[in-house]
């Protein structure tokens, strides 16, 4: 099946035309056949088109709304100009699969998409004001354009964390909170997380229940998991994506009282405090420079700035402060897995961040660590580390992939 993957953010629509099956997923050949971003919808969007094997194309045009960039994807797709194997028509694109941020605990698994789910999606808007409504656009322009034949299914960001247990999910504030607003840790990336279980899984050898590792997606947007027996037990992200790590404009872990201090103290508003949290906190904030890790390195290495440095010690500091609550919650873990653009490529925060565990059992080989940048994946330890470390890519748009398939064939599955 040729399965359209898409994520729409507020004003970004990012997606992927994947060939898989049931058989292809079973012997790992299924294809990511090309991709593609569009930013800035809504004005004069900046589009990157990739067709696999082929050369990458830029172009800048004004696409006004997220179902004006569905129609440009999907007549790029079926063009001549596209270069896609076997895909001539709409009618060659099977299904379609979309990241949705938030289910709260309404969706659990992946889902296919009818009427009954689109009012669930939009149920979960108070909880993602900014992500629902641009899923829900999607999968509304996508049904308008391709035609209600054409199954669609939901993957949410949240499904992977529900088998957290309360006492990892309830924050100690009044319970009827929870019960009457289901104020209560959701955790996202989730896709990401299940991705890089299942791929741990595959290099190292192990049954699905025999799957205790801490993955760290450490990107713009950066989040822990502790994932014991399989499952999710407990992961760093919330009630919304702002608790946890340390991130590129979020600050992550913060006392609550800095709201009212701030508040009160500058005048701000609720939505000017939300802006501070959200967008100028993080490496950003701390270094006053950039939320971007490697520009950060190199202000660190070669202009030796102080604030860089801290950024990226209160970053890594964080991180290792995660590894070791999840290992005492977890009573241990077999390994630790890096993924995202700074886990995947910076031998530098990966060795920052497990400085100092060699107590856990952790000894990293400088070489290996080096080595493995750039989308390669593998095991940066040494043979005789008793806890392993890895580097896996994530690749949340072919769990999606493989999800709508699944859930089109009737046989869904947690990972
Ligand atoms: P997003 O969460 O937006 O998908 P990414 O996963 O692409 O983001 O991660 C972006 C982050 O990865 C940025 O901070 C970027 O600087 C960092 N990054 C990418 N390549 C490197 C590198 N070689 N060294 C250090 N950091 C890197």
């Amino acid at each position: 099946m040729n399965i359209l993957v898409i994520n729409c953010g507020s004003s970004s629509v990012k997606f992927q035309i994947v060939r898989t099956d049931i058989d292809l997923i079973e012997k790992n050949q299924d294809k990511r056949l090309a991709s593609g971003n569009l930013e800035r919808v809504g004005s004069q969007a900046l589009i990157t088109l990739q067709t696999e094997g082929q050369p990458k194309i830029k172009q800048a045009l004004p696409i006004r709304d997220h179902r004006a960039a569905l129609d440009f994807i999907l007549r790029w797709i079926i063009s001549p100009e596209s270069k896609i194997n076997g895909i001539n028509s709409l009618a060659d694109i099977h299904a379609v699969g979309h990241r949705v941020v938030h289910g709260a605990e309404k969706f659990t698994m992946s889902i296919l998409i009818d009427d009954k789910v689109i009012d669930g999606i939009e149920d979960c808007i108070d909880l993602a004001p900014l992500h629902n409504p641009a899923n829900l656009k999607g999968i509304i322009a996508a049904r308008d354009l391709l035609g209600p034949g054409v199954p669609q299914v939901a993957v949410f960001d949240t499904a992977f964390h529900s088998t957290m247990p309360e006492t990892s999910y309830l924050y100690a504030i009044p319970y009827q909170l929870y019960r009457r607003h289901k104020i209560r840790k959701y955790g996202f990336h989730g896709t990401s997380h299940r991705y890089i279980a299942y791929r741990y899984r595959q290099l190292a050898g192990v049954e699905r229940e025999k799957v205790n590792i801490i993955t760290l997606h450490l990107g713009n947007g950066c989040s822990a998991c502790a994932i014991k027996e399989g499952e999710s037990i407990d992961t760093s992200m919330g009630l919304t994506p702002l608790e946890g790590l340390v991130m590129g404009t979020r600050g992550g872990d913060i006392d609550p009282a800095i709201i009212e201090f701030l508040h009160h103290k500058e005048g701000m508003s609720l939505n000017e405090i939300d802006t501070v949290l959200n967008k100028q906190s993080g490496l950003l904030g701390l270094s006053g420079l950039t939320n971007d890790m490697r520009d950060l390195l190199a202000e660190e290495h070669e202009h030796q700035d102080r604030r860089a440095r801290l950024a990226i010690d209160i970053f890594c500091g964080r991180a290792r402060k995660y590894i070791g609550a999840y290992v005492a919650e977890m009573h241990g873990a077999d390994a630790i897995a890096f993924a995202g653009g700074i886990g995947e490529n910076s031998p530098e925060v990966r060795q920052r961040i497990c400085n100092g565990l060699e107590w856990f059992g952790i000894t990293l080989d400088d070489k290996l660590n080096k080595q493995i940048v750039g989308g390669k994946e593998g095991e940066i330890t040494t043979k005789d580390s008793r806890v392993k470390v890895y580097v896996i890519p994530t690749n949340e748009e072919m769990l999606i992939a493989r999800d709508t398939v699944r859930c089109v064939k009737d046989v869904p599955r947690r990972w």
